[in-house]
């Protein structure tokens, strides 16, 4: 098995269940791959080990089969104790069959002395109970078992500081990639220029961690930190998150949808899809964002089967949907071809509400537009900007130092436009500063600079109105 992606498809194979030339080893009932937690524990260990075992009580069918030519009848079934004496046996509840893991996850479609084909354990199930343990001694010895023992434990191995490099890229929200991104991380930090923060973090790590350096110099080709290694391992992270929220949806029996569609900076059109439900682990109500996803029918009915179809693509069971939540946008909204009146058709218990933060911007906006308001505002907008520049900014904070009080503040915030809770902030600073703003446009109004000490009276003249 030569890349990352292959072994974690194959892998994914082993886990899943799902059909494909590899067969399954595992029931429906397995824990997936994606729930294993990389950063929390030694994914080494996690895994592989992760696959689906048999409890010790469990009920293993019996096989009959007819032996010898006196047409003797056998019942036999699976022992336990084999799992314990093979470690690498994964049973099968769906075929009543076992596998070998290892050799699904890590072998080609030949191996072996003159590349034979690849038979009982890995693409054929194996059930002949009879000669059992003969037979699991025999794949035992096998060369190309031997290698994908080792094969995964390097997969193992090497996945783990690549994958720990992404997820804290991704916690600290830091992009991966830079303009420099490809080829052998050069362990020796003078030699390069900046290459991203995914393979800096890499090359820094080197730098007091021998094992690291020695990764990193090897003379294998396979690192797994290249762009679509990182790729890989994003998605990964991406389904554990996912799978982890949908759990706790379906668990909760009841969720509201909500969403909004935007354009990203590169012009896809883009629906953001979030739940809120209950969640029993912490006893609160709780809003968790699920995907973004691309579409190009922005109808409303289009919508709405974008959200039902990705919905039960997660794995999320739609009859406890029992709520909408969009802006009051026609095509959200509309009575009767919304994206909420083609949803409620399917899901009549869905109530929509119009999204109470929506509302809130909308009349926040609306109440801009009078004029006291309005020009208030403007006032406080201009006077911001005054501020910008270092000369002046700096009578500001010095006025703000030597206060008696400490206010929290120490800046004036922009007011943007279209984001309402940035307007509130932008005014709630500038009350909190009002004493010291005035301090300092009287100050700078008697500077011999006549444009700026003329603007700052003005200024000042016009918070004193
Ligand atoms: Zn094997």
């Amino acid at each position: 098995m030569n890349s990352l992606s292959n072994s974690l498809n194959a892998t994914q194979t082993v886990i899943s269940s799902s059909s494909s030339s590899l067969p399954s080893t595992v029931s429906a009932s397995d824990t997936p791959i994606t729930q294993f937690t990389p950063s929390t524990t030694d994914i080494n260990q996690e895994m592989l080990s992760k696959i689906w075992v048999p409890d010790i009580n469990y009920n293993f069918p019996i096989k009959i089969s007819v032996v010898g030519k006196q047409q003797k009848v056998l019942k036999l079934k699976f022992q336990y104790k084999w799992l314990i004496s093979f470690p690498w046996l994964a049973y099968s509840e769906v075929n009543s069959s076992v596998f070998c893991k290892y050799c699904v996850a890590f072998t080609k479609t030949e191996a072996g002395v003159n590349n034979q084909k690849l038979g009982a354990f890995v693409l054929i199930k194996y059930d002949d109970w009879k000669h059992a343990l003969e037979n699991f001694k025999n794949h035992s010895n096998l060369e190309y078992h031997k290698k994908s023992l080792l094969d995964a434990d390097n997969f193992l191995n090497m996945l783990k500081n690549p994958t720990r490099a992404v997820i804290l890229c991704s916690r600290q929200n830091l992009a991966l990639r830079g303009h420099r991104g490809s080829g052998k991380i050069e362990s020796n930090e003078s030699k390069v220029m900046n290459e991203g923060n995914f393979r800096e973090i890499l090359r820094y790590r080197a730098q007091g961690d021998i094992e690291m350096k020695t990764y990193l110099e090897s003379l294998g080709k396979m690192k797994y930190t290249s762009h679509r290694s990182q790729n890989n391992m994003i998605d990964a992270c991406n389904k554990i998150l996912l799978d982890k929220v949908v759990s706790r949806v379906n668990t909760a029996k009841c969720f509201s949808i909500l969403a909004d569609e935007t354009v990203d900076i590169s012009g896809v059109e883009q629906v953001s899809l979030c739940v809120r439900y209950f969640n029993s682990n912490t006893l609160k109500l709780t809003e968790e964002f699920l995907q973004f996803v691309p579409t190009n029918n922005m109808t409303g009915k289009g919508i709405a089967n974008l959200i039902l179809e990705n919905l039960e693509q997660f794995g999320i069971n739609t009859q406890y949907l029992h709520g909408q939540g969009y802006d009051g946008a026609a095509a959200m909204a509309g009575k009767f071809n919304g994206v909420q009146a083609h949803i409620k058709e399917i899901h009549p218990n869905a109530l929509y509400v119009h999204c109470s933060a929506h509302s809130l911007n909308l009349a926040v906006s609306k109440s801009c537009s009078v004029p006291a308001i309005r020009d208030c505002l403007g006032t406080i907008s201009q006077i911001r900007d005054f501020f910008i520049y270092p000369k002046r900014k700096s009578v500001l904070i010095h006025k703000i130092e030597k206060s008696s009080e400490t206010p929290s503040k120490k800046t004036l915030k922009r007011s943007c436009e279209t984001r309402w809770i940035e307007r509130y902030h932008a005014v709630h600073d500038f009350f909190e500063l009002f004493e010291y703003v005035e301090e300092a446009l009287e100050d700078i109004s008697e500077w011999n600079d006549n444009d700026t000490s003329e603007k700052s009276y003005q200024k000042f003249s016009s918070k004193q109105a």
